[in-house]
């Protein structure tokens, strides 16, 4: 049996894992890339994975990172079932068709720019909507705890991974020449005690187990005050007749925060006449869908919404669905929540409620997930003292909270009791979606409790598996970091200087107006030269 990891590998977004095993071809998740330009580049190579190959693909939650490719896939000639859970396959209904319309949305964009410049070949959109569409057909609902015969020889069954509705750890059994051999993909690994879902499952041990390392680390701190944080955000603008602004992605997050709402209402810190309103069009679709899975909610969940035909409703709640109505909520005067997507502020309708709030004293930002670098998000956290919006400079007078008890994902200590009780003698770990330090890290700590020597893969590594053995390991590192020619673009630069240089004795006799135009572009080389240099 092979596998390879296409993602997820040594970073945390782009989860995928191709395995040969029984004469079939089979992928585990199929994740978009998150990062940097040179990461996100790796999207656009649809013939790595050769699609057309697969006979199926398996996938373990609804999350971008692990499902965002699906239909890049099936336009690129992948035809075959996809299996996952009923209720991932609901929320992955309505996030791919949003992913493939910010696809659609971001070339069209590209596409006014290259015009623009008189350029042609614009970049076309990753996938379309007709794509995300088609995907959707080729959906098998799984039910947890159901073996299932993919194909002789290949047995899956799906675990409840606490992460986000529908999540699931994924369990494989491989037999091949007589042997049978059982892996363990951890999928995200959830926060135990998060609201909403149950707490992450213990499957069966395995021979190798393949786990997440997002936050291999560290613990979450101030996990059980996260409430009360809430509820002082809310007393703080109501006091001052502010909005209360909360960036939170539209699945799981969002549902979470009315949770949390529904608590405070019950204990009387809410005020009965504060306005809330959910402002995302994707948030709203899945909390129709959160509605129709309470059987998946946990125990606490479920007591605390009470039975209702509405679960998330309250009785201030309004839920925004146009820009219209969207626009309407910066016109009223007064305190309100405004819960609004992109979670890191960084697209969508949030930037619009910041836009309006963020420079007034007595307002209140509350951060309740991760903030990646480089993210309006991530300034705010930070303290910025200003922030640009749609080209705008802002000034930062709101009072900024960040909430740590709402993460989707295991801390480290979770994350050693998760993997402590699937652990058999000769079990192999291996780490994937985590950044180098936290694998490091989590690494050090594995060896540290289980005396176990834990393998942290390369993206497109190879291993070959023969029952509990790994026979080889194939790297591909000229293809996963293809070489920067820093030579070949040094010599550039000098050339073109030098022809620039032959010609000043010309440049000198042009007419002064030329002169000052040709001088702000040398300045304009010169800065970014400096620039450059100054991040060496
Ligand atoms: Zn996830
Ligand atoms: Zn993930």
């Amino acid at each position: 049996m092979k596998i390879q990891f296409l993602g997820a590998a040594r970073t945390v977004t782009g989860s995928c894992y191709i395995i040969e095993a029984c004469g079939r071809r089979f992928a585990v998740d199929c994740g978009m890339h998150q990062g940097n330009k040179a990461v996100e580049e790796r999207n656009s190579d649809a013939k790595i994975y050769r699609p057309g190959d697969l006979d199926f693909i398996l996938i373990t939650h609804a999350h971008i990172d692990h499902s965002g490719l699906l239909p890049l896939m099936v336009a690129s000639g992948y035809t075959k079932p996809i299996y996952c859970t009923r209720a991932t396959r609901e929320l992955l209904g309505i996030m791919l068709l949003d992913s493939a319309h910010i696809q659609e949305m971001e070339a069209l964009n590209e596409a006014k720019k290259f015009k623009r410049r008189g350029l042609g070949n614009a970049p076309k959109a990753l996938y379309t909507q007709e794509d995300a569409l088609k995907t959707d057909t080729l959906f098998q609902p799984v039910d947890y705890h159901t073996s299932l015969e993919l194909a002789p020889g290949i047995k899956a069954t799906f675990y409840d991974a606490g992460h986000i509705l529908g999540s699931a750890s994924l369990r494989l059994e491989i037999s091949e020449d007589g042997k049978t051999t059982s892996l363990l993909f951890s999928g995200d690994i959830g926060r135990p005690g998060a609201l909403i879902v149950r707490e992450p499952e213990t499957p069966p041990a395995a021979d190798y187990i393949f786990m997440e390392s997002t936050y291999g680390d560290r613990d979450h701190k101030n996990e059980s005050t996260s409430i009360e944080e809430l509820a002082e955000a809310i007393a703080y603008s109501y006091e001052r007749k502010e909005k209360i602004i909360i960036p939170a992605f539209a699945v799981e997050r969002t549902q979470e925060i009315l949770c949390c709402l529904h608590q405070l209402a019950r204990d009387g810190k809410l005020p009965d006449d504060l306005p809330i309103f959910v402002d995302s069009p994707l948030a709203i679709r899945a909390s129709e869908i959160f509605s129709r899975h309470r059987d998946l909610f946990d125990v606490k969940t479920r007591g605390m919404l009470g039975e209702g035909d509405d679960l998330f409703a309250l009785p201030n709640l309004r839920y925004t669905l146009t820009a219209a109505e969207s626009q309407s909520i910066n016109a009223l005067t007064g305190p309100a929540i405004v819960i609004s997507a992109s979670g890191m502020c960084n697209a969508g309708r949030i930037k619009h409620h910041l836009r309006h709030n963020v420079w007034k004293a007595g307002a209140s930002i509350v951060f309740v997930g991760y903030q990646a670098v480089g993210t309006v998000g991530r300034k705010l956290v930070e303290h910025a003292k200003k922030i640009t919006l749609f080209g705008e400079d802002l000034a930062v007078a709101a009072r900024i909270f960040t909430i740590n008890g709402f993460s989707g994902h295991a801390g480290q200590s979770q994350l050693l009791s998760w993997l402590s009780p699937l652990l058999r003698n000769g079990t192999h770990v291996v780490l994937v979606h985590g950044e180098q330090t936290a694998q490091d890290t989590l690494a050090a700590k594995i060896k540290e409790r289980f005396g176990i020597d834990v393998a942290i893969p390369d993206y497109l590594e190879e291993v070959t598996l023969h029952g509990s053995d790994i026979t080889q390991c194939v790297m591909h590192n000229a293809e996963a970091y293809p070489r920067v020619n820093w030579n070949f673009l040094a010599g550039e630069v000098e050339r073109k200087w030098q022809i620039f240089r032959d010609q000043l004795k010309d440049i000198e006799h042009k007419p002064w107006v030329d002169q000052k135009d040709l001088e702000e572009s040398i300045g304009k080389i010169e800065f970014y030269l400096t620039r450059l240099i100054a991040r060496l």
